[in-house]
């Protein structure tokens, strides 16, 4: 068996291992990748990427179909637009196919080795990677586990079939006619609604009293006015059960069986971290619930062994993955770096959009910070209604003591590309009057956070 060593070896090359690889790479750390499917992991190959693209191209779609049937609200009338399914996956590989290659050309140009495999643990510091290649024995001062994670299954309705995981319901070849969704999380919301634009019969199966269970309920209440809009039927306190006869089985909030008649059945209850399959039982690893457990440093409970991303656990998004692959590198270089972010946020991409920044004045309520809040709906802004949408609103959260900003949420179209001011506006320390006193430019969906601000100061001038 081949035998090479190196510095640092990292195991995934998804956003969390092709950053910490490259950021390695960059101080001159003799580094070793190893993936074993397609560099960009998860997120570039079959999440957030194929995700955002069908997103977008069911969002033109469904324009197109609105100006066809409505004769136009804005003086637009269309034709009745075809859909060429096919033409749109082919599309969407393509974005994914640019966005991987380019990865590749990056980890290439940090001078970083990639290996083609399977990786699993001998002991610490030694790895055995199975590859097209053959067998090679890696051993390394240093590993990182970038393992990320997987869909979760359900016992009685495993994927296969008509049954399927986030990974196929991104790759069809047809719009299904009807398909049903378990669970209204991020991924179930996000797909669900693209496939209702493209036309089909969608029903959401969701085992909370809401959707979005995790986000404040308030923050879905334009996302579900939308859904209904769009024809989307949601079962509330519903269980899927198992499919019988090209059927869901769904058990009603009143204890009713439903069958639901489902061409597709997209199952979409949450991921768990890829802890199996990469020989854990050969270290002496803590697991923190289904997640390895790591410091401020992202070290695990063995030494030159760490671990970042989501198989490090919640929150399982991509730019937490790189932001710890950053990081680490940079340990592992010997720099004096620790975690330290004061929020990671979080965008769903729904319809509309949310974002979450921080804390939610609940969330602060509880950890015992009296905290006061403002909001500013986009109904009183002028671009939101040059849009033709107006729904949804910015809200902020301050300490009621000194006005720092600690946490501010937002659902509306377009809102993901406000995320960025709200993380930096915490990460500066910003607030309220900072906010405030920061020249937003109009007419643009920004003001709103400015007025956000007002609002909560007491002075807000255009509501
Ligand atoms: P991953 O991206 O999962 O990469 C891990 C890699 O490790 C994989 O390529 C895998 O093949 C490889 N690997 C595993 N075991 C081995 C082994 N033994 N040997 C070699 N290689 C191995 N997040 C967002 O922030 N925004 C979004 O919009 C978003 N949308 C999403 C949409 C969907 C449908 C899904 C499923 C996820 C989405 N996410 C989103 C989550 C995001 O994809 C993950 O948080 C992110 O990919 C985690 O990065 P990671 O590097 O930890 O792991
Ligand atoms: P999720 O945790 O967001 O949602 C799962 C939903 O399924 C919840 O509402 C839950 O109550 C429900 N559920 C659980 N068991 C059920 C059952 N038996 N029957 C009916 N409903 C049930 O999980 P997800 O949507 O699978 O996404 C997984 C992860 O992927 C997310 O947590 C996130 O980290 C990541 N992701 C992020 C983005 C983004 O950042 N925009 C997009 C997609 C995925």
């Amino acid at each position: 068996m081949q035998e090479i060593s190196c510095k640092l070896l990292v195991i995934g090359g998804g956003p969390g291992g092709y950053v910490c690889a490259i950021r390695a790479g960059q101080l001159n750390i003799d580094t070793v990748l190893v993936e074993q499917n397609s560099l960009g992991g998860t997120c570039l190959n079959v999440g957030c990427i194929p995700s955002k693209a069908l997103i977008h191209a069911a969002d033109e779609f469904h324009r197109a179909v609105t100006h066809a049937a409505t004769g136009g609200s804005m003086g637009i009338t269309a034709g009745a637009p075809t859909l060429d399914f096919g033409e749109t996956q082919a599309w969407k590989d393509g974005v994914v196919r640019r966005l991987t290659g380019g990865v590749g050309g990056l980890v290439k140009g940090a001078g970083v080795k990639v290996i083609e495999g399977t990786a699993r643990f001998r002991d610490g510091k030694t790895v055995q990677v199975s590859g097209v290649t053959g067998e090679q024995l890696v051993r390394a001062e240093a590993v990182v586990i970038a393992t990320g994670s997987e869909p979760v299954e359900l016992p009685d309705l495993p994927f296969g079939g008509p049954v399927l995981s986030s990974t196929e319901a991104l790759a069809l070849p047809s719009v299904p006619e009807r398909l049903v969704v378990v669970g209204a999380g991020y991924i179930g919301l996000e797909i669900g609604t693209a496939y209702a634009k493209l036309g089909s019969a969608v029903t959401v199966v969701e085992a909370e009293d809401r959707i979005l269970p995790a986000y404040d309920a308030d923050l879905g209440q334009p996302v579900a006015a939308r859904l209904k809009a769009l024809g989307v039927e949601t079962l509330l306190r519903a269980k899927a059960r198992r499919m019988r006869d090209g059927a869901l089985l769904v058990e009603t909030a009143d204890g009713e069986e439903r069958r639901l008649p489902a061409d597709k059945v997209l199952v979409a209850v949450g991921r768990r971290p890829r802890t199996g399959g990469w020989g854990l039982e050969e270290l002496a690893l803590e697991l923190e619930g289904p997640a390895l457990r790591i410091d401020e440093q992202c070290r695990t409970a063995m030494r030159g062994v760490y671990a970042i991303g989501d198989v490090t656990g919640e929150p399982m998004l991509a730019h937490r993955a790189m932001a710890q692959g950053e990081m680490v590198a940079e340990v592992i270089a010997g720099a004096r770096r620790a975690w330290d972010r004061r929020c990671i946020p979080a965008i769903c991409f729904t319809d509309p959009e949310i974002v979450t920044a921080g804390l939610s004045a609940e969330a602060a309520r509880a950890g015992g910070i009296e905290a006061r809040t403002g909001t500013f709906p986009f109904r009183a802004n002028g671009r939101a209604l040059t849009t033709g949408r107006d729904d949804g609103w910015v809200r902020i959260v301050a300490r009621a003591d000194n006005d720092l900003v600690i946490g501010v949420q937002a659902v509306g179209e377009g809102v993901a590309e406000l995320a960025a001011e709200f993380a930096l506006a915490l990460e500066m320390g910003a607030t309220l009057e900072d906010l405030a006193g920061t020249i937003h430019p109009h007419p643009s969906r920004s003001e709103a956070v400015q007025e956000a601000a007002l609002q909560t100061l007491g002075r807000g001038l255009h509501l």
